[in-house]
């Protein structure tokens, strides 16, 4: 017999489970609206998102399924999994979707709650520590790199912290004031 507690979550044959209703977070849809991701609501479920998405077609990653998650609220499922951070932001599922969910939104959105939760993973940590390091995502100080630069007749260090080391300390401040360095500081294993 059906448990009323409980509700069906069907993704696929591999990824079948039931959940207790009980179990879920029902702020965690309105926490997502006020994010980035207003209209996350009007999704019907008809997987033209993850049938368009590049990201998917090549890993695990189904947007539609982390919307669905989202709906039912089963958020620490969505925050802790690492396909979250598999979207590349293409927006392809964005131009398509029929009910103007803009689905690269819900997930940026997402995104966000789980860096706020401390979930990240570590490349793009590492990124992020970059920025306060060197000023620059991609740091293009490198004799090798300049050298390459000039072949192609740019100038050797481009006009961006990489030049203008003053700047790094600025970023810097604008990380502790913001809260940024806390959010991506390394955390104890
Ligand atoms: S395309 Fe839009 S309506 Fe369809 S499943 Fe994706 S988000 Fe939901
Ligand atoms: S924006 Fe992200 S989720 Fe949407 S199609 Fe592109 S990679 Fe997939």
């Amino acid at each position: 017999m059906c448990n009323p507690q409980s509700v069906d979550i069907v993704a696929s044959a591999e990824d079948r489970s039931t959940i207790d209703i009980d179990s879920t977070d029902r702020e965690f849809v309105e926490m997502i609206k006020r994010v980035g991701g207003p209209n996350i609501q009007s999704c019907y479920q008809c997987g033209t998102c993850s049938g368009s998405c590049p990201a998917g077609a090549r890993t695990n990653y189904l947007v539609r399924l982390i919307i669905r998650k989202a709906l039912l609220g089963l958020k620490e499922e969505c925050i802790s999994a690492p396909e979250l951070w598999y979207c590349t932001t293409c927006y392809t599922c964005t131009d398509r979707c029929p009910q103007d969910v803009k689905p690269t939104d819900v997930i940026k959105a997402i995104r966000n709650i789980a860096v706020a939760e401390g979930h990240m993973l570590k490349p793009h940590q590492s990124v992020a520590l970059k920025v306060l390091e060197a000023g620059h995502a991609v740091p293009l100080d490198k004799e090798s790199w300049q050298k390459l630069r000039e072949k192609v007749g740019l100038e050797p260090v481009p006009p961006n912290a990489s030049r203008y080391h003053e700047t790094i300390e600025e970023i810097r401040k604008l990380a502790k004031k913001s809260g940024f360095d806390k959010l991506i500081a390394p955390k104890e294993e």
